[in-house]
């Protein structure tokens, strides 16, 4: 019953205020996925404008962008990334534009910790067995602090420990074993906007291949529609 789960538990995201009554957002209009299950769960900061307008997660430049690292990671084309991974977001609401600066604003905190629960929930409802954390604040969710590029192209286990990629754990991981390391398997991703610089280092872009590679070994044997049957997409 994962999906009937979800689908209640985004009638009750859509309706929250708590940003707003805490002074914090204008208004509040939460962007969510199609509630199906999925063992993929891929978490970015917050929606921006392009989504709040499209009511779908990573609608945007920045997500055309991610859907073809996925294409890369052997995803047949962005509705089937759609289909295999449950996109969401550590806030739900568009915070609006950065002051002073390009860009949507970074949720503050106090945004972070009013939204956790439902992230909590999202998660404990779907168990995932990755998760793929895209930027700076997901990965702070789920992983000690430390530079970027010692994250990326790398996997982690639940405690935040890296996991060696050896060919007996990729063969565990495509078969959906849980090998020696506690889930969900995290794994980081730079953010797909077009505003970091991050990736223009053509040593970055080999860590984003290895990522993907290993994305792709974890991806293997993600088959769309796991759960109950309720919510899977055409
Ligand atoms: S960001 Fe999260 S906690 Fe804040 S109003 Fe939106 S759904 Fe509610």
């Amino acid at each position: 019953m994962v999906a009937t789960g979800l689908a209640r538990l985004h009638a009750q995201v859509l309706g929250c205020t708590r940003c707003v009554e805490a002074g914090l957002l204008s208004r509040a209009e939460p962007v969510l996925p199609q509630p199906w299950a999925a063992s993929v769960v891929l978490v970015g900061q917050a929606p921006g404008r392009v989504e709040l307008v499209a009511r779908q997660p990573f609608s945007g430049r920045a997500g055309r962008q991610l859907f073809r690292w996925l294409v890369r990671a052997g995803c047949t084309s962005e509705g089937d990334a759609r289909r295999r991974v449950y996109c969401t977001s550590i806030t739900k609401c568009y915070p609006g534009p950065a002051l002073g600066g390009t860009g949507d604003r970074r949720p503050s905190g106090t945004e972070v910790r009013l939204c956790r629960p439902f992230l909590d929930r999202q998660l404990q409802l779907l168990q995932p067995r990755v998760i793929i954390a895209v930027g700076g604040l997901a990965q702070s969710r789920f992983l000690p602090p430390g530079p970027l590029a010692e994250r990326v192209g790398r996997c982690f286990d639940a405690a935040g420990v890296e996991i060696a990629m050896t060919p007996r754990t990729l063969r565990a991981a495509a078969c959906g074993g849980r090998g020696d390391h506690p889930r969900p398997w995290v794994l980081p991703l730079p953010h797909p906007s077009g505003a970091s610089r991050w990736l223009n280092r053509c040593e970055h872009a080999l860590l984003l291949d290895g990522a993907l590679l290993l994305l792709a070994a974890l991806l293997h044997r993600e088959r769309p529609g796991r759960g109950d049957g309720v919510g899977i997409p055409p």
